[in-house]
């Protein structure tokens, strides 16, 4: 009998054991039956050739066509062509000096053949493949009636497809399932297979109905064991105690209420009472904001940092670029005008310090903003990563809020919550507007809960894109840059957007690649060309925080300002954030090198004032370029929700959920957090009846099992951390 913790050694032969560990890492039972096969083939059904890409390391099923001998031409021995098909397409096989094969590589000989594929002479081949005849005399066994499913599993140069087959084969002869992971209770209402079965079946379906049976039940054992670790998660965070803070009538946020120049929209104002109503909760606050770039985030997280400077507390705003902080910083200390000083002659009563602190201030400006930090003289304190340094000490840190969150991984995040104390914790108010599927958010970023600004503020004026095919219509890209020109001769800014610095920088993979377009080179033929007659500003990560600084603050001011940018040439350090609502245009060169969210959050640079926007997508791609879907796609809408499942859909599922948000995602093999959704809700609630019965799992040992061993080791720390 095997059992699914047994050593894979202690099942297998040492080598297979070995190769197993070494490709995979896989040392127990449980590590190999739990890698389910990627697809199945149908025996007979042959494998679609054109549909296999360049590069990839395949497994087809096909049949032998032809095999002829070669010379080899500049060197001594011989090649063999073994052309294998479909039946519609055709794919070379490559071997030297083997005409032996010729014994086993007759005409019609069908077989998995395995390698990967290249290109020589137009043809797509696979050179010295491995293989495996079917019906060769090894393969007719017991087990043969199953097998019109030809499970293919993920392989490597090292360990075929049909090897871990056969491991997996060898293991499920003799496998026991003494617990089922699933409770009895969960598994007879929702009528789920056992354990035993599933993985059977998943190995070694005999129909579709088995197939899917399986798919279902295993699909349990992920959502469940992820929504178990994220119950545990928010069970921890809500059981930490934090310091109310309570809004106060006649305090700073009042006299800001008071003060602020527009009515907040309805959405803004409900996202606002939730804010206050879990500020005031002794435990702490954990939620995520999205909203549209220019949804006003701001504003509402600024609410929430007067609240708690109110109640004789600190917030801390970490946002992930010197431009960005710096641009709070404006944009802060100008929503609260005189409220932002507290201690200067003629200043309000109730007024607090708000101080930046980045990398590149000097000494005695560090000392200073630090000084200001530890005595609480800095209400709001508004910085990059230099907030996360050790020496950076609170004297009362009460609320932490992360701007544009993707950009920060989970260890910062909890760096920064660990200085409110080794007693308590600060509440947390994340941000982002780059929109975020709700499955997505509620896996990738666990216990937060979620609030959404849907609409945006009046008076914002809507902003058209189009797309410039420029290697088409080359008229049209001068057109822009006219364009570009008459747009400051009316008085606004525009943005010029290219995908990197330096020409050098890297070398594209393909050779028959145009290299991107860059900054160095772009910006000196635009000055001395088409924007000859304007100001010229250029934006880079490379410059240091004062150049950044200037360029930004110039650029702000504009055409109507004798010491103004009209123009900005930059790389995407503008991406989020920025907020210069006189600026009406952009152009985005190169725009196929860019995703489409990062298309969409550049251009909400622009049409964030009363005049409307114009976003230009200027690319060279080809007419039958699959960037072109992408690129219209964005021109055709400013549904960030849209786009965001469009560029989700795009992408591989292992790349959703970002690298450092959650460990998470490598348990996720089956579930699919943007297509399961239902199946993700409803493991949520059972998670939570579980979790509220029975909190340490003390009557589910084998669900906390399968659990430790879904849940790498990335988000043990996290739920330890957070
Ligand atoms: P986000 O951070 O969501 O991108 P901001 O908070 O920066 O958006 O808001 C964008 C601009 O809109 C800012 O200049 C802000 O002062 C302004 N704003 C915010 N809320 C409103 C509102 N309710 N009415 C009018 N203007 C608003
Ligand atoms: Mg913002």
């Amino acid at each position: 009998m095997t059992t699914l913790d047994d050593e894979l050694s202690q099942v297998l032969g040492a080598k297979e054991a070995k190769a197993l560990e070494a490709s995979f890492g896989m040392r127990r039972v449980e590590d190999l039956v739990r890698a389910y096969p990627r697809r199945y083939d149908r025996r007979g059904a042959l494998t679609d050739l054109a549909r296999l890409q360049v590069g990839d390391h395949v497994t087809v099923q096909a049949e032998v066509v032809s095999f002829t001998s070669l010379k080899n031409k500049s060197k001594a021995g011989t090649r063999q062509e073994v052309i294998i098909t479909d039946g519609t397409g055709k794919l070379t096989l490559i071997f030297f000096n083997q005409h032996w094969r010729v014994n086993e590589l007759t005409e019609g000989a069908r077989g998995l053949f395995s390698g990967q594929i290249t290109v020589f002479n137009n043809k797509r081949q696979l050179a010295h493949p491995d293989y495996e005849l079917l019906g060769a005399t090894d393969q007719v066994d017991a087990n043969d009636y199953v097998d019109e499913y030809l499970p293919v599993y993920a392989a490597t140069a090292k360990v075929q497809s049909w090897t871990i087959a056969k491991c997996v084969a060898k293991v499920l002869a003799s496998l026991e399932v003494t617990a089922d992971p699933l409770p009895e209770s969960l598994r007879k209402e929702r009528h789920l297979i056992d354990l035993r079965d599933a993985l059977q079946w998943i190995h070694k379906p005999s129909n579709d109905e088995q197939l899917e049976q399986a798919r279902i039940r295993l699909k349990w054992d992920e959502a469940l064991a992820l929504q178990i670790v994220l119950a545990k998660q928010r069970h921890e965070e809500r059981s930490w105690p934090a310091v109310p803070r309570v809004e106060k009538s006649d305090g700073l946020l009042a006299a800001f209420d008071a003060s602020l120049p527009f009515t907040l929209t309805q959405g803004q104002q409900d996202v606002s009472a939730t804010i206050s109503a879990e500020l005031a909760a002794g435990h702490p606050m954990h939620r995520l904001l999205q909203g549209e770039v220019g949804s006003g985030k701001t504003v509402l997280a600024l609410r929430a940092m007067l609240t708690v400077v109110d109640s004789g507390g600190q917030a801390a705003l970490l946002a992930p670029t010197e431009v960005l902080a710096a641009q709070h910083y404006r944009a802060i200390t100008k929503l609260l005008g005189p409220l932002a000083e507290r201690g200067k002659l003629g200043s309000h009563d109730e007024g607090t310090g708000v101080t930046l602190l980045t990398g590149s201030l000097n000494t005695a400006s560090r000392r200073q903003a630090l000084l200001d930090i530890t005595t609480g003289q800095a209400g709001i304190v508004i910085g990059t990563h230099a907030l996360l340094e050790d020496r950076v000490d609170f004297f009362d840190l009460g609320l932490v809020v992360i701007d544009e969150q993707h950009r920060f991984g989970v260890e910062q995040r909890a760096t920064l919550v660990a200085k409110a104390g080794s007693d308590r914790r600060p509440h947390v108010l994340v941000m982002t507007a780059t929109p975020i599927p709700r499955t997505v958010a509620m896996t990738a970023f666990g216990a937060l809960d979620i609030s959404t600004l849907k609409e945006l503020p009046g008076g914002r004026s809507p902003i058209t894109t189009h797309v410039v095919y420029a290697a088409e219509k080359p008229a049209h890209l001068d057109r822009a840059w006219q364009r570009a020109v008459e747009e400051v001769k009316n008085g606004h800014q525009v943005y010029v957007v290219v995908p990197r610095i330096a020409s050098q920088e890297d070398k594209p993979a393909d050779k028959n690649q145009r290299p991107a377009i860059a900054l160095e080179d772009l910006a000196p033929a635009l000055m001395e060309g088409p924007l000859k007659d304007v100001r010229v500003g250029i934006m880079h990560g490379g410059l240091s925080g004062a150049d950044k600084d200037d360029v930004m603050r110039r650029f702000a001011l504009g055409p109507s300002s004798p010491d103004g940018i009209d123009v900005m040439i930059s790389t995407t350090v503008i991406e989020v954030g920025v907020d210069v609502p006189n600026a009406t245009m952009m152009i985005i060169m190169d725009a196929d090198r860019f995703g489409i969210s990062q298309l969409h959050q550049l251009r909400g640079r622009v049409g964030r004032g009363s005049a409307p926007g114009l976003c230009l997508l200027v690319s060279e791609a080809g007419k039958f370029s699959s960037s072109r879907e992408r690129l219209d796609a964005v021109a055709s809408t400013t549904d960030g929700f849209k786009l965001a499942e469009l560029d989700l859909e795009q992408r591989r599922e292992g790349d959703i959920l970002g690298r450092d948000q959650s460990g998470v995602r490598s348990s996720l093999h089956l579930v699919s957090v943007l297509k399961d959704e239902e199946l993700l809700d409803e493991a949520r609630r059972e998670a939570e009846k579980i979790f509220d019965s029975d909190p340490h799992l003390e009557q589910h040992s084998a669900l906390e099992r399968a659990i430790s061993s879904l849940v790498n080791n990335d988000r043990a720390e996290y739920v330890k951390k957070s």
